[in-house]
């Protein structure tokens, strides 16, 4: 039976500073051919042990693991326990080493063996160095024998020379590089969950998982552009360095991502005293000087408690990714896994998913029309469109839901674009069939550049519908947030002729000087107040002040909100221009504007109030 078996770098290695002090929650982690398989090193192997007649060869990595071949039943199931120096010595030097007889040479005479068991104390053993095709060193490839040679012969060289040159050029570098990253030399993803797995069997109830995120993926990805490779190189070393010399002693650390390092830490207690943390994240925030360049990063420190079963079927990297991502924007820097969070997060990416191909298939989008009547004359003069989202099988979502989620993962572009065709299309349908009416659309903050003047006048001029028919609403605090520059923009819109409201005013914190500055035509009050008219007098007395203002500021008044016909009376009697509200209309499907339009000859008005006076 062949055994292949791969040795943890912490026995070659113990106490070395070159490579990971990387003793893993199980030292031994020794890895079976069945679970470990490495064909193309078996092939090369078994081709070397016949052509030099050794029965035993190793792959030692500079980084100090080591993959092991017996032909024979020689090799203990649970592998070596020690290994020599030399090996390490072979595996990070560029030339080979060739020890003929142990008994007689000093470099292996003190006899600290690498086997326990087997063919017994080595006598012979050589090594050639290993290089990849890029010319990296990766170790040595090491051949022994319990017997004692007398010469090695030239075809045995060059047969080891081959052999470790075929190592090198590729098929065993696939698994090397599967497990150990070139960079930092850490163990990889893979062996990490092998030994947290490990660590969790081995009857602790529980484990910390701590994850080291060095940057955001586009600041380090910019950094990248900037700098060059070789820098970010240098940098995760750096980075690997600084944690190594927080971990405790006995930890392994992992590279489990281009920019990220994870480990399992024994301490149950963690959270106790969190000043280890915040020590952890000073440390990672003081600059690194790389290759003579300061730099700071933006570290973000993520935790998990796991349990066996919580392993099972489990991802624990993208949990604690999780929490080291919401680290990075916390000013504490470090921050434990919420399952809330996380949940949310979850399902607010899948929605959004939904919600970019809602935008492309466009038929769980629709739009639904309120009408805006004017108060003088009881007439609808406007609809607003308002946009309504189907999903086959979370039923209606809530637009104040979907219009939040657009901003934050930047699709609000598309979906006010969608708005804008569809509504102006509709416009131009009703303006045919002879409906003298106007529409507001509904704008939100990130729309608000130099494009949208363009996009409004590029789809108006296709639809043929003048831009005075169009208004466009913009929340009070959107207008607020950047005066100087929204100004600008207003300003080229109410040069195409489009009316600007100020939607749902009295929510945000208004300066009134500012007010008088925005080039806004209209001026929608918001519904909480018309809604609280007519129960609390407070709000009566505001809705009724702030029409005056805004009227007196030269704002056309428009009142949101109005649900009751005791409302609307009321309203008729102060400085409003328009209501809007349940109590005239429901926002509407398009094919029913027009029927409602006909059926509805006109809401009690001014004028008529005066006529029946
Ligand atoms: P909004 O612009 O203030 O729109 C008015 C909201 O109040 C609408 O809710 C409307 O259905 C509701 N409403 C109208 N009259 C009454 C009433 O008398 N009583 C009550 N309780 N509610 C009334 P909806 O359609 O759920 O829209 C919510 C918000 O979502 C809108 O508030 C707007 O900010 C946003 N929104 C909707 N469609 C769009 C869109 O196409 N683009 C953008 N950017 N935002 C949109
Ligand atoms: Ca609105
Ligand atoms: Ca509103």
């Amino acid at each position: 039976m062949r055994t292949t078996t791969e040795l943890g770098p912490g026995q070659l290695a113990a106490g070395h500073r070159e490579t990971p002090p990387a003793v893993g929650p199980s030292p031994e982690h020794v890895a079976t051919a069945e679970n470990f398989a490495v064909p193309g090193f078996d092939a090369v192997v078994r081709l070397l042990t016949r052509s030099l007649g050794v029965p035993l060869v190793a792959l030692v990595l500079n980084s100090g693991a080591a993959y092991w071949f017996a032909d024979g039943n020689e090799l203990p199931a649970d592998g070596p326990r020690s290994l020599h120096p030399l090996f390490l010595q072979a595996a990070r030097s560029l030339a080979s080493h060739v020890v003929l007889d142990a008994l007689i040479d000093d470099r292996l005479r003190d006899a600290a063996l690498p086997l326990t068991a087997g063919p017994g104390p080595i006598r012979f053993f050589a090594s050639e160095p290993v290089c990849t095709l890029t010319g990296q060193h990766i170790g040595a490839l090491c051949v022994m024998d319990p017997q004692p040679r007398a010469e090695l012969s030239e075809s045995e060289q060059s047969a080891l020379r081959d052999a470790a040159s075929l190592i090198g050029t590729g098929v065993v570098l696939r698994s090397y590089l599967g497990r150990t990253d070139p960079i930092t030399q850490l163990p990889h993803r893979y062996a990490f969950f092998d030994d947290l797995r490990k660590h969790l069997q081995e009857g602790v109830p529980h484990a910390w998982v701590i994850a080291v995120d060095v940057a955001p993926v586009q600041r380090f990805n910019a950094f990248i552009r900037a700098m060059g490779h070789a820098y970010a190189d240098e940098l995760m070393r750096a980075v690997a360095a600084r944690t190594l010399e927080w971990v405790p002693p006995e930890t392994r650390l992992y590279q489990v991502g281009a920019t990220r390092f994870a480990a399992v830490l024994p301490d149950h207690h963690l959270l106790d005293d969190t000043t280890r943390l915040d020590d952890l994240v000073a440390r990672l925030r003081r600059p690194f000087d790389c290759l003579g360049i300061p730099l700071t990063i933006q570290p973000g420190v993520g935790l998990l408690k796991i349990n066996a079963s919580e392993l099972r079927g489990g991802d624990p990297l993208r949990l604690v990714m999780n929490a080291s991502f919401a680290a990075q924007q916390s000013p504490r820097g470090w921050a434990v896994y919420n399952r809330m969070q996380d949940e949310q997060q979850r399902q607010e990416f899948l929605l959004v998913t939904e919600l970019a191909a809602a935008l492309n298939d466009r038929t769980e989008l629709d739009l639904h029309y309120q009408p805006r009547v004017d108060l003088d004359t009881g007439r609808c003069v406007a609809l607003e469109a308002l946009a309504r989202w189907h999903h086959p099988t979370l039923g209606n979502i809530p637009p104040a839901h979907f219009v939040a989620l657009a901003e934050r993962a930047g699709l609000m572009h598309s979906l006010t674009q969608w708005v804008m065709e569809h509504s102006i299309a509709q416009l131009a349908t009703w303006h045919r069939d002879g409906h003298d009416i106007k529409l507001s659309l509904n704008v939100s903050s990130s729309d608000l550049d130099a494009d949208l003047v363009g996009r409004l006048r590029d789809v108006a001029e296709r639809h043929k519908i003048g831009l005075d028919s169009l208004e466009l609403e913009f929340t009070e605090s959107t207008l607020m947030e950047h005066s100087a520059v929204t100004r600008r923009h207003l300003t080229a819109i109410r040069q195409l002729g489009a009316g600007i409201a100020i939607d749902d005013f009295g929510t945000g914190y208004s300066n009134l000087a500012a007010l008088r500055q925005m080039p806004a035509t209209s001026l929608k009050i918001d519904q909480s107040f018309v809604r609280g008219m007519g129960t609390s007098p407070h709000d009566e007395a505001i809705v009724r002040s702030v029409a005056q203002l805004a009227r007196n500021m030269g704002f056309r008044v428009v009142v949101e909100g109005v649900e009751t016909s005791s409302i609307y009376e009321s309203v008729l009697g102060m400085a409003c221009d328009e209501a809007q509200g349940f109590h005239i209309a429901h926002p509407m499907h398009a094919r029913d504007v027009p029927a409602w339009l006909a059926a509805h000859q006109g809401m009690p008005s001014r004028r008529a109030v005066r006529w029946s006076e």
